[in-house]
């Protein structure tokens, strides 16, 4: 071993850059290894051709905890999220449009356009989901308990189960609703025109793959509402200078603690002496000593590539093996010489539509289409596709007059049917989705100067997200809160004493949310404290 740190992290993704902050503020000796030529994971910002830049993988933020961000810092260092005027617009098949958000007046008036019933049932849905997305908020940062850990994890069970026992009964069965019901089924509780549906149903299949009809696939639409921007509750919003500007202040306030960062360090191999984590061997042959090794990567890399499965209990290597990992997603950046022209809505210049998501995806039975397609062809002729122009808010990311737009495309299978390859597929599939769009806006195809591809395979490559999952698991039930990654691991402790997981692939799940990194380093720090040497029995 060439060098000693208290604590190694595997990844600089931003959930890397949280655990070693607050490790590093506590006076811990980190150093946090990535495998790129910068620090971000999934949370960055490129250049991706000249003169363009883009957040290239996530593009949009609601999620990230106010604590983490007050506690590193981030609006002081220079960070700025706009919030979307209003949130969704979506061509509609008809040839009509919908437009979601800007308060619930104006909601409530939209709806009345499609049903009077559903605009009268709008503030009670609200309601509803607010209820549920705040017992989500306080778990947020809560460690989940440990099935089988003692008393100590069951009074942390109790004390976690009372926000939910005091939410009283209405909450609690909107709470089991959405936890078991599919997207479809939740929503034609609620409403009863398709726009409206769709536009609510549209996140619960984002990063899943899965049809609006998949058992479960509620939950993950609730996931996408229990974040915030600048106080406002389910915004959603755009972080000027890209995703990138997040991270980046985030290595400013690692830096300021000591915390050395190594780019191009690719990590090779976790080293265990016995049962006790040793360090971590790079792909260059370095080894470097560690009491704390903390994987920001997601379990389905950490355990079937990093860790040897001689390290592994067989039946903890087999779960991991099946640790579902696939998001169905593709994503692409686009240079734009102007701003898409809608059809419903015609106008090149910047107009509140083009600030928000534009979502081409106009029912549910067209998502569910679009997943059945993908698991019989690998994608459907009809894809589900969000849009964003962030130079509609931020006008730093492209040349004067020209523009970008963020492609998030959802049900492109993981892997390809019949033994076809993404390498392969990659550009026929950015055709479609730039004609899916052409359809809605016709200069669009035309106004296309430069595109940026990534199929679920790039995904994979160049982030390091198993099967291009780009919540690094599959956000269903049975890989959730102390079951995610699996049951018995829930509280970001590995199998492998000293080893930690501190990425999306442990509670609350993916997105840039800076939790799991936030609560994987309070629970090294609790290893290491008086107490957590006398009472953990693991770590
Ligand atoms: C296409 C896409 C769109 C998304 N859109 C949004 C969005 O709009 N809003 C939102 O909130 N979330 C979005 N997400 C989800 C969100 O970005 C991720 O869930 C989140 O960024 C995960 O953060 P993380 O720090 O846990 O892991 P990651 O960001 O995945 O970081 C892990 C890090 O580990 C590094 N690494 C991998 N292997 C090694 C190794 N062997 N050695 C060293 N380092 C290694 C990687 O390079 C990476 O930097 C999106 C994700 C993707 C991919």
């Amino acid at each position: 071993m060439t060098t000693r740190q208290d604590a190694v992290i595997i990844g600089g993704g931003h959930n890397g850059l949280v655990c070693a902050f607050y490790l590093a503020r506590k006076g811990l000796k980190v150093r946090v290894l990535e495998r790129r030529k910068v620090v971000g994971g999934a949370a960055v910002t490129d250049e991706f051709h000249p003169g363009f830049r883009n957040s290239v993988a996530s593009y949009t933020v609601s999620l990230l905890q106010p604590r983490v961000i007050a506690d590193m810092g981030l609006y002081k260092r220079g960070l700025r999220i706009v919030e979307r005027p209003i949130s969704n617009f979506l061509p509609l098949e008809d040839g009509g449009y919908l437009k979601l958000g800007g308060g619930l007046d104006r909601t409530q008036a939209e709806f009345r356009r499609f049903s009077q019933a559903d605009a009268e049932a709008l503030p009670a849905y609200y309601d509803a989901l607010e209820g549920v997305a705040d017992v989500l908020r306080d778990l947020a940062l809560k460690i989940p308990p440990n099935p089988g850990g003692g008393l100590l994890e069951l009074l942390k069970a109790a004390g976690q189960g009372r926000k939910i026992a005091g939410a009283g009964l209405p909450a609690q069965r909107d709470m089991l609703d959405l936890f078991v019901k599919s997207a479809r089924t939740f929503l034609d509780g609620w409403f009863e025109s398709e726009a409206v549906k769709a536009a609510f149903g549209f996140d619960a299949v984002v990063g899943n793959y899965a049809s609006p009809d998949t058992p479960g696939s509620a939950y993950v639409l609730l996931h996408h509402v229990f974040g915030e921007v600048n106080g406002k509750k389910g915004a959603w919003g755009h972080s000027v200078g890209g995703m990138g500007a997040i991270t980046r202040y985030m290595a400013e306030a690692c830096e300021e603690f000591g915390v050395e960062i190594s780019l191009e360090a690719p990590v090779a191999k976790v080293l265990v002496d016995g049962k006790r984590v040793a360090g971590v061997r790079l792909e260059s042959g370095e080894e470097i000593a560690a009491d704390v090794v903390a994987a920001n990567v997601g379990p389905a890399l950490l355990y079937r590539q990093l860790v040897d499965r001689a390290d592994m209990t067989p039946e903890f290597a087999r779960r991991m093996d099946n640790f579902k990992a696939g998001s169905g997603t593709f994503r692409m950046n686009v240079a734009l010489s102007e701003l898409p022209d809608f059809t419903v809505l015609p106008g090149k210049e910047v107009a509140e539509h083009h600030t928000c998501g534009i979502i081409i995806s106009p029912t549910l039975d067209y998502m569910d289409k679009a997943f059945t397609d993908a698991k019989a062809k690998g994608w459907s002729d009809e894809p589900i596709v969000e849009m964003k122009l962030p130079t509609s808010i931020d006008d730093s990311l492209a040349p004067p007059g020209m523009h970008i737009a963020s492609l998030f495309c959802q049900q492109f299978a993981p892997v390809l049917p019949d033994g076809r390859s993404w390498d392969d597929e990659r550009e026929a599939a950015a055709d479609l989705i730039i004609d899916t769009v052409t359809k809605h806006a016709p200069n669009f195809k035309g106004a296309v100067i430069a595109r940026q591809i990534h199929s679920p395979l790039d995904l994979e490559r160049k982030f390091g997200l198993i099967g291009g999952d780009i919540m690094h698991g599959a956000m269903s039930l049975d890989q959730l809160w102390s079951a995610r990654p699996v049951l018995g691991h829930g509280d970001y402790r590995a199998p492998i004493s000293g080893l930690y997981m501190c990425g999306a692939g442990t509670h609350p799940g993916g997105g840039v949310t800076g939790a799991p990194g936030h609560n994987a380093a309070n629970e090294i720090l609790a290893d290491r404290s008086v107490l957590g040497r006398l009472f953990r029995k693991r770590a």
